[in-house]
């Protein structure tokens, strides 16, 4: 999945320093620590296998009484255990259990037990009655009805659930689903049935799986030995989302069995599951479209079914539907029969073995365009009235396609490929397997109003969601904690080909700029491993969906992939696609096709863990010493309070170091090393003006030097900046900053490196160099200097003043030159520079007068709307054009500019309506707080919409989602006053344990204090030299 995209790197800024939300581990070197994953509570807790307390709830089957007996106590005592065998017991022994749960005939051991039990209970008496009063708090009862939930889960019936955990059993496997659905677009209610092939891989009474919200009429049993279908019982358990099949027989190992379950829901309308869409076409008329979106946890909600993404099954599916719809699914259609007046069934081919979040299909009015490549016919679909813009979109899944299949070598392996763009989409796409689907403008291209940033957006999440079809659909993760596995090689793969096919595109640019803010945030208290080991919750699963899985997992690769080479590289990632097809694996699968290849001269297994298994950045500081530098790495962490420094043994890891040298006679090179200690020595034979550690910050690490080496690489960029790369100069941009965000550097020397950039004519410094000013700049701004925020930006014109005057209002140049140029006049309109506003205006006026018609340059275009956006006039014209455009990619410009308003009943509006959805679509809704909330007029009122609206945001975009991590961060991440952290901090508690616990919540409250604390240190010094 492709989190939405403008958004998907509108990371929060640290400031700088500090927090203190959580204790940091005592970590060590995880290359050395066998016990990576400790056990967790959650695995410790009871496991009912088979159907023993179902058993004893439908007072049917029987038990081993010492067995049964072990249980009760071990229930009365609220003990937890676990992985019991689950062995058929074939009535040997009877159960005889009294209506109290008495043992009535008890055995020696039981009496024993019951012995044990009297004294535990007398020691629970004494222990209580010795306790203060304070134990028995709201929040203490609330504990103990926790466990207790845990422990004796009840189905709606009021019967005993015969699973109380999160995760499915393993006893059972599914081998084939058949779904057959109806969808009613109007009434929004949909019938379906599903037929599962299961086979038992051990011995159980019966058969747990997920289902949610569905109204379940009839479920049938068959088996082997019963000869025809039988009607069976139903329990549901809707916390965890489970239903459990109480089998009329034992389901025996090796067997295998058929499950039919027939029931009705509702069409969904949030963006979870199979959900509905309604849209006005051309010619006004309502439509109706529905599409599903599974991953991670709805495809339960659409169908029952073995919801987890190691349980791989094949897939027939069957759709009925009005004449007029195209039904799409995973596979291509079979056959298509009319059912009755007006209705079609649809019947797709039996699917590849896959995951069930991979499970799709959509009805709606469509028109495709479609291209043969080897024998798999790629199409993409639109609305009918989009239809022309799907030819650029078509071109790029031709030449990724044909990429992939060679890089790969291996083929992908179904004999048809949709790309649909859904007319409302939460995500910024979808790798469903052969039916890809986009947002509109993800998948898109208007040649009279698509931007080069367009291009590389609509290029980049196609190259990132076919890269899936490969990672993640033909080889998945067995777990979300490792999500990693699937959005970091994505994400990767994603840069990697464009790097190769669309090379024009400069999409390293996007990369690195990823590369930064992703450090940024791992750097914070409230990062995770990018592996983690405590993922069970759904909360926790979607909060998986962050930046770190995707950015740092896919840095971590390019920094392999750097030390490695480039063939190493492809022959292991081909070793590994081989190995695991079909198949589902872990962080440890990966790391083991490494080895297979570079052992014994490099262990990349125990390299990489100290990657993926700690959180954070390593800091690298670099001494010039007489023969040589001196490198030592420690964890960079903004907090400044020695307290809460990370201990000396905690944080190392096995960085690949690369450097390159300017020696005295100008000539340069370059080398690598291993560093695996907390310190070490590299000799140089020679004198050197200057060391530049991670060459082309390939390396996923923040470097610091000595005073001499700072000096002399600004001497460097000051005389002649292209003696380092665009890349390398964007690193000691970035470095600097953060460096002196956290008080390691002066900002005074940061400003002092900047002062280059009058000589600098590469996009990526000068992104990087605005981006760190800009972060300042909404800082002060905030907080009312406008003395200071006027020096800082006469400051930063002054150097880039020639290169702004350069730009003509146009589309010309080469992709970066023409980023450069939407970056450059934003920031000169942005602040009434250089007669920017002016130009503009003019641009603007002459549109308007056009009613719209007149081309603007696409790439300034979102700056010429602002600027018109600011009169009344101007403002209600482009909200009149928004409603009636086709162009997804122009619709986002206005939308940009409208919620870019200095008016707060604009502002507010616009909020308002998206939620509601209508005139703007909800999954806008993100985009437009985050704009409003970045400027001085928007920002309180931003934060006050997040709070007045939660409950909706959270049931329309679901706790922990990367769409709420996105609304959390951008409604709070300027703020920096003592008031608004305790503020944020008490509205969050006061909703709920849970979602104050949210990463994202944590993150927030974390950021703010940074913003404090980098105000209490840097604001005077500023206010002296600035
Ligand atoms: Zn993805």
């Amino acid at each position: 999945m492709e989190p939405f995209t403008n958004d998907r790197l509108q990371l929060p800024r640290n400031m700088i320093e500090n927090s203190m939300f959580e204790e940091e581990p005592d970590v060590v070197d995880l290359a050395k620590e066998p016990c990576l994953h400790p056990l967790e509570p959650d695995e410790v807790e009871y496991e009912p296998r088979g159907s023993r307390l179902l058993v004893r709830g439908l007072g049917e089957h029987e038990l081993d009484e010492d067995e049964e007996d072990y249980e009760s106590s071990a229930k009365l005592l609220g003990m937890s255990f676990m992985n019991r065998s689950s062995g058929l017991r074939n009535s040997a022994a009877s159960y005889r259990q009294s209506p109290d749960g008495a043992c009535s005939i008890p055995s020696a051991r039981t009496m024993l037990v019951c012995a044990f039990v009297i004294a535990v209970a007398i020691s629970v008496i004494m222990v209580i009655y010795l306790l203060p009063k304070c134990t028995f708090t709201k929040e203490g009862c609330h504990q103990k009805n926790q466990s207790m939930r845990l422990i004796q889960p009840f189905a709606t019936n009021g019967k005993l659930f015969p699973w109380a955990q999160i995760r499915l059993p393993t006893a059972i496997k599914p081998l084939r689903y058949e779904l057959t659905l109806h969808p009613n677009l109007t009434s929004m209610t949909f019938k379906g049935s599903v037929t599962i092939s299961i086979q038992a891989l051990q011995v159980t009474w019966n058969v747990i799986l997920h289902s949610t919200d569905h109204n379940i009429s009839k479920v049938t049993f068959m088996s082997a030995v019963l000869s025809q279908e039988k009607p069976v019982e139903v329990l549901e358990y809707p916390s965890h989302e489970q239903i459990a099949i109480v089998a009329p027989e034992a389901l025996l190992e090796g067997h295998n069995y058929t499950l039919k379950i027939e029931y009705s829901a509702n069409i969904s309308s949030s963006y979870y599951g199979f959900y509905g869409i309604s849209y006005t076409d051309e010619s006004h008329e309502k439509k109706y479209f529905a599409a599903t979106q599974f991953e991670p946890l709805a495809a339960r909600s659409a169908f029952p079914c073995f919801d987890e993404p190691a349980f791989k099954a094949a897939f027939v599916i069957r759709i009925t539907r009005d004449e007029q719809h195209t039904a799409l699914s995973n596979m291509p259609k079979k056959s298509s029969v009319l059912v009755e007046d007006g209705l079609v069934q649809d019947e797709f081919y039996e699917s590849v073995k896959m995951s069930t979040y991979l499970v799709a299909f959509i009805v709606g009015e469509m028109k495709n365009l479609s291209q043969d490549v080897n024998g798999t016919l790629v199409s993409i679909y639109a609305v009918p009235e989009k239809i022309e813009q799907v030819q650029h979109a078509l071109e790029t899944t031709v030449k990724l396609l044909e990429f992939y299949q060679k890089y790969f070598e291996i083929q992908y392996p179904i004999k048809k490929l949709d790309l649909v763009a859904i007319p409302d989409l939460e995500a910024g796409a979808m790798e469903n397997w052969g039916l890809i689907t986009f947002r509109e403008e993800t998948l898109l291209y208007d040649n009279n109003t698509s931007s080069v940033a367009d291009r590389k957006l609509v290029t980049k999440i196609i190259a990132h969601e076919l890269a899936h079809q490969w990672f993640g659909n033909l080889v998945t993760m067995q777990w979300w904690n490792d999500l990693w596995l699937n959005e970091g090689f994505a994400t990767f793969m994603e840069y990697f080909s464009l790097g190769k096919i669309f090379k024009e595109l400069s999409s390293y640019e996007d990369f690195l700029d990823a590369r930064f803010k992703t450090m940024k945030k791992d750097s914070l208290n409230s990062s995770h491993p990018i592996s983690s080991s405590s993922v069970q919750s759904s909360a926790q699963i979607e909060e998986m969906f962050d930046s770190l899985s995707y950015f740092k997992g896919a840095s971590l690769l390019l920094m392999l992939k750097t030390f490695l080479g480039e063939d190493v590289f492809q022959h292991v990632v081909i070793l590994y696609l081989h190995n695991h097809s079909f198949a589902s694996i872990q962080s440890d699968d990966l790391w083991d096709s490494f080895n297979e290849v570079t052992n014994p001269a490099l262990d990349v297994k125990k390299m990489m863990k100290t990657w993926t298994l700690q959180k954070g950045v390593p800091l690298v500081t670099v001494q010039r010493t007489k023969t040589g530098v001196l490198v030592q790495q420690e964890s960079f962490f903004p907090n400044m309070n020695p307290e809460m420094q990370p201990s000396g043994a905690s944080y190392l890891w096995h960085i690949p170091l690369s450097y390159i040298i300017e020696r005295k006679n100008d000539s340069q090179s370059q080398s690598v090393m291993l560093l695996d200690k907390k310190s070490d020595a590299i000799n140089l034979t020679e004198e050197v003006e200057w060391v530049k550690f991670n060459v082309d910050m390939s390396g996923y690490y923040i470097v610091n030097y000595g005073a001499e080496n700072w000096d002399a690489l600004i001497k460097q960029l000051k005389t002649n900046p292209y003696v380092l790369s665009d890349r390398d100069r964007a690193s000691l941009i970035n470095n600097i900053f953060e460096l002196a965000g956290i008080g390691k550097l002066s900002l005074h020397m940061a400003f002092d490196l900047l002062d280059y950039l009058g000589n600098e004519n590469y996009t990526a410094p000068i992104t990087e160099a605005l981006f760190q000013t800009d972060l300042i700049y909404n800082l002060l701004e905030k907080l009312g200097h406008t003395d200071l925020t006027s020096r800082l930006v006469s400051r930063v014109f002054k150097l880039l003043q020639n290169q702004i005057q350069r730009q003509t209002w146009t589309d010309e140049g080469t992709p970066s030159m023409r980023e450069l140029r939407s970056v450059l006049l934003e920031f000169a309109c942005a602040h009434s520079l250089a007669n920017c506003s002016t130009a503009a205006m003019k641009l603007f006026d002459s549109w308007m007068a056009s009613n719209g018609t007149l081309s603007l340059p696409t790439d300034v275009m979102t700056t010429v709307f602002k600027v018109g956006a600011k009169t009344e006039k101007g403002w209600l014209f482009l909200l009149n054009v928004y409603n009636t455009l086709g162009s997804e990619a122009e619709k986002n410009k206005i939308l940009e500019a409208l919620a870019s308003s200095d008016d707060v009943r604009k502002l507010h509006w616009l909020m308002k309506s998206s939620l509601e959805g209508a005139i703007i679509r909800t999954q806008k809704l993100p985009f437009i707080i985050r704009t409003a909330g970045r400027r001085f007029p928007g920002h309180l009122l931003a934060w006050d919409f997040v709070k007045e609206n939660w409950n909706k945001l959270v049931q329309k975009f679901h706790l922990g989602s990367y769409t709420i991590q996105s609304i959390v961060a951008g409604s709070t991440h300027l703020f920096s006053t003592k008031a608004h952290l305790s503020e944020v901090r008490a509205f969050f508690e006061n909703e709920s344990e849970a979602t104050f616990r949210l990463r994202c919540v944590q993150e927030a409250l974390e950021v703010i204090q940074l913003n404090m604390q980098w105000m209490e240190k840097n604001l005077y010094t500023l206010t002296l030299w600035l």
